[in-house]
């Protein structure tokens, strides 16, 4: 079947492959911004008339919606041989935790990225860190900033499971008066990667790239639904919201107004995570190839292969992935930021089994949209097929064939879907209302042109 072509941003957008990192509005902030999207993400949105294909090319280099391609120094002395196939470059791995016992509590897994940031920040000469937190006015939904000091990266911490896109505010970064630290996905590193080969000025700037290990991004309907199970009905009643953290994992837990003051509630790692949030991913997550920030130059994620002890303090696995990132990391080692020691490299694949699987599933998926006429990203470097072979049960295998094409239809994928912007503060007026009807308002366009 004859798939579509991709030529602007917004075909990207609307034919789902958009991941929300921001990019291209960094790229082009005179045409494009990010707005909320109930039931996608983060999306660009054109401020001005519509543009042309030529208007779009430099939008279009930065996006790594569109696909991924590796040119990393295969031949590298260091690189350890059976992590490449699945995991991309690792130099090093490591496992530890923040020395600075706020951050490693508040912090997702052992606080590492903070504490990274943190170093570089006081002993490293760089001017600051562009990651995102939640909004004040609405802690449901966040935002992009550029923090200096330590309080500032505290208040950061945490994974925020929901859409966010950090690449909105480069030009900070590329305006600052020295290097600064990146913290994102693997897709919001990867758009970093590629918005430095055509942006010199920016590439002077980045001094280090982090990206956590991301299994997918839940839409902001899945926090609804997270608020719901949590008993809050009407989010714009919710003070503070945090997924995890402030233990390890730690719950998913909200403070939010009523008649009788401020109550809060709290739901666990397994519930919130398993049961809500893992329901309902913008689509661009289930073809997506590296969830271990494989473009970035430190990596961090969840050692999970171990469970976590009741009251035990976050660990967090690191790998270094670039020379850059070995010199950074043992600096912070040394100046007394980071407590790691170096592990060994099997216990990668051992703490996250479930990225290999997706990963090979994402060889099938890519395969049956296109026989679907859907289109997909494009991957160079990233082996996959020999994962959907030999980590994949046959159930799993034929899962990710049915599987793929039930959701194509469902989806309505191989139509053009309508980004509904959302505005937080519509929910002043008609709080539940407008999640029922932007959500709705998503999938029946999306229906109505597949029909
Ligand atoms: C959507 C999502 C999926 C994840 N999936 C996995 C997984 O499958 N396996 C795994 O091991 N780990 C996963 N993680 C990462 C893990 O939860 C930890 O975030 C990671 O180990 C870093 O922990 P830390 O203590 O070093 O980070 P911290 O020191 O707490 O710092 C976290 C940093 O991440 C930034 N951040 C938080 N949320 C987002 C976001 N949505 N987008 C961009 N930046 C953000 C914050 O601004 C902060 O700078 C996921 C995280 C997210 C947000
Ligand atoms: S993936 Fe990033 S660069 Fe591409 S359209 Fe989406 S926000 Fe823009
Ligand atoms: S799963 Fe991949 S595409 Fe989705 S948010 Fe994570 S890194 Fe980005």
């Amino acid at each position: 079947m004859r798939l579509p072509v991709i030529e602007t941003i917004e075909d990207v957008a609307q034919r789902q492959l958009c991941c929300g990192c921001g990019a291209c509005a960094y790229v082009s902030p005179d045409a494009i911004e990010m707005i909320d999207s109930l039931g996608h993400g983060r999306r660009p949105r054109f401020k001005g008339p519509r543009r042309t294909r030529a208007d779009d090319q430099e939008a279009l280099r930065v996006c790594p919606g569109l696909g991924l391609e590796h040119t990393f120094d295969r031949s590298h002395p260091d690189l350890i041989r059976e992590l490449v196939a699945g995991w991309g470059p690792v130099l090093e791995v490591w496992e530890g935790h923040a020395t600075d016992d706020a951050i490693r509590f508040a912090g997702s897994s052992g606080g590492a990225a903070s504490a990274l940031a943190l170093a570089c920040i006081e002993q490293g000469g760089m001017h600051g860190v562009l990651h995102i937190k939640a909004r004040t006015d609405a802690p449901y939904l966040n935002h992009t900033i550029l923090s200096t000091t330590r309080k500032e990266i505290l208040s950061a911490t945490g994974s925020r499971y929901a859409p966010a896109s950090p690449c909105d505010g480069l030009q900070l970064i590329e305006d600052a008066p020295a290097p600064c630290v990146f913290i994102g996905k693997p897709c919001d590193v990867a758009a970093v990667h590629k918005a430095k080969q055509v942006r010199p000025a920016l590439a002077e700037k980045v001094g280090v790239t982090i990206a956590f290990f991301c299994a997918g991004t839940p839409t902001t309907n899945a926090t609804l639904e997270l608020l719901r199970r949590m008993g809050v009905d009407d989010p714009s009643q919710v003070v503070e919201l945090r997924y995890r953290g402030n233990g390890w994992p730690g719950d998913a837990t909200v403070r939010f107004r009523t008649e009788n003051g401020i109550e809060t509630r709290s739901l666990s790692y397994e519930e919130s995570w398993g049961e809500v949030l893992t329901n309902d991913k913008q689509w661009r997550c289930h073809v997506c190839a590296d969830h271990t920030g494989e473009f970035a130059d430190i990596a961090v994620g969840d050692p999970w292969y171990r469970r976590a002890e009741p009251g035990e303090c976050g660990q967090s696995l690191v790998l270094v992935r670039t020379e850059r990132g070995r010199r950074i990391l043992r600096e912070a080692i040394e100046a007394g930021y980071l407590a790691l020691t170096r592990a060994d490299a099997s216990i990668l694949p051992r703490s996250q089994p479930n990225l290999l699987r997706g990963r090979g599933a994402v060889w099938a998926r890519i395969l049956v949209n296109r026989l679907m006429g859907v289109p997909a990203p494009r991957y160079r470097g990233f082996p996959m097929f020999r994962f959907w072979l030999a980590k994949l049960t046959l159930v799993e295998k034929l899962r990710s064939i049915l599987g793929t094409a039930r959701r194509a239809m469902r989806r309505g994928l191989r139509d053009r879907t309508v980004i509904v912007p959302f505005m937080a503060h519509d929910l002043t007026t008609e709080p539940c209302l407008q999640f029922v009807s932007d959500k709705r308002a998503d999938s029946e366009v999306a229906v109505s042109q597949a029909a």
